[in-house]
């Protein structure tokens, strides 16, 4: 891992126009507008896997998708490599996405059903000019289907002859054929078995060894964040509360949301659980999102000024911040559970 990020994004926000009939149009009902995503800033080191942990319904796909430019950002600016992803025009935003690439969550809905593997897995070589010849293409996308753990004998078979954990083994041979940089892993086993899960995040892990993998690891569940992550990066109703080194973030978390995301985990042993944050009702509606700090209608610390007044982020660690504007009272709290 190097310390030069490979991806820096900052301030990048994606709304989303909500749809009125027309009897509401000629009414007068006001737009609505789905803030899924708001001022986010990150960075990615090259060879860092960044694990992105919250909700769901929080904004983190939309988060991926928008970096990718898979969802067109509202506002913002995603740097790779050197070069302002947000300002590409649809040629070279094409020869980008070789080197960007995503793992979907859903390996059947991912892939078409029509197609067969050799077509699936084989398309992104095509669509870049990565192959001289349809011999080159079928040799390239068997060598590719065996390194994910699946047999060149099985190219033309159709998504639905395989089980789950093998549909998303043929998701990620498509994602790494165009040989990318950095990899937007989308709850990439949220959707498997849990003894298959295993086998997929090793299988990343390999992958990411070998290839000198990024990725921004996407996920709801925070054993597995805590597992493959370097850094985490804690999301709540579109924003980043908490972010930092994972040793730090999930030994000492600072933010409420993030200690009530370790309270719920019973079996990851932490100090913060001796002091559990329970959160009281659901996640608010993009659509009508709180004032202040967005967390402020769930959190137990909530003070008026969080009412009205949205936190700064501040640094709290080395490479550790949070915003939330009780920190100070969070450190002595968590303090005298460590004594
Ligand atoms: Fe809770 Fe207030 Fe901190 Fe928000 S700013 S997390 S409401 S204490």
């Amino acid at each position: 891992m190097t310390d030069a990020p490979l991806l820096q994004v900052t301030g990048l926000t994606k709304h989303y126009s909500g749809r009125r009939s027309l009897g509401q149009r000629l009414s007068g009902v006001p737009q609505t507008v789905v803030r899924a995503v708001n001022d986010v800033t990150l960075s990615v080191r090259r060879g860092e896997i960044l694990g992105l942990i919250g909700e769901s319904g929080c904004g983190k796909s939309t988060l991926g998708r928008a970096i990718l430019r898979l969802h067109e950002p509202t506002a913002g600016k995603v740097v790779f490599d050197g070069t302002d992803v947000t300002a590409l025009g649809a040629d070279d935003l094409k020869k980008m996405r070789r080197r960007m690439q995503i793992i979907f969550q859903d390996p059947y809905a991912s892939l078409n059903p029509r197609r067969t593997v050799a077509e699936i897995v084989g398309l992104p070589l095509k669509l870049h000019g990565l192959a001289a010849s349809d011999e080159e293409v079928r040799a390239k996308t068997a060598a590719m289907i065996e390194k994910v753990g699946l047999k060149a004998n099985q190219l033309d078979r159709y998504p639905h002859q395989f089980s789950g954990g093998q549909r998303q083994r043929i998701g990620i041979a498509r994602a790494l054929i165009s040989n990318p940089e950095f990899i937007v892993c989308d709850e990439p086993v949220s959707a498997l078995d849990v003894s298959i899960q295993a086998q997929i995040i090793e299988l990343l892990q390999e992958l990411k060894t070998e290839f000198g993998l990024t990725y921004l690891f996407i996920s709801h569940d925070i054993s597995v964040i805590g597992y493959l992550s370097d850094r985490v990066a804690v999301m709540y109703l579109g924003e980043i509360v908490e972010m930092g080194p994972v040793d730090s973030v999930l030994s000492r978390p600072r933010h409420p949301y993030t200690q009530s995301l370790m309270s719920a985990v019973p079996e990851i042993d932490t100090v913060g659980r001796k002091s559990r944050v329970r959160l009281k009702g659901d996640l608010p509606s993009p659509l009508n999102p709180p004032s202040g700090c967005k967390f402020h209608t769930r959190c137990p610390l909530a003070i008026d000024a969080c009412r009205s007044k949205a936190p700064l982020t501040e640094t709290v660690g080395d490479g550790h911040v949070a915003a939330c504007h009780r920190l100070a009272e969070n450190l002595s709290l968590l303090e005298s559970t460590e004594a």
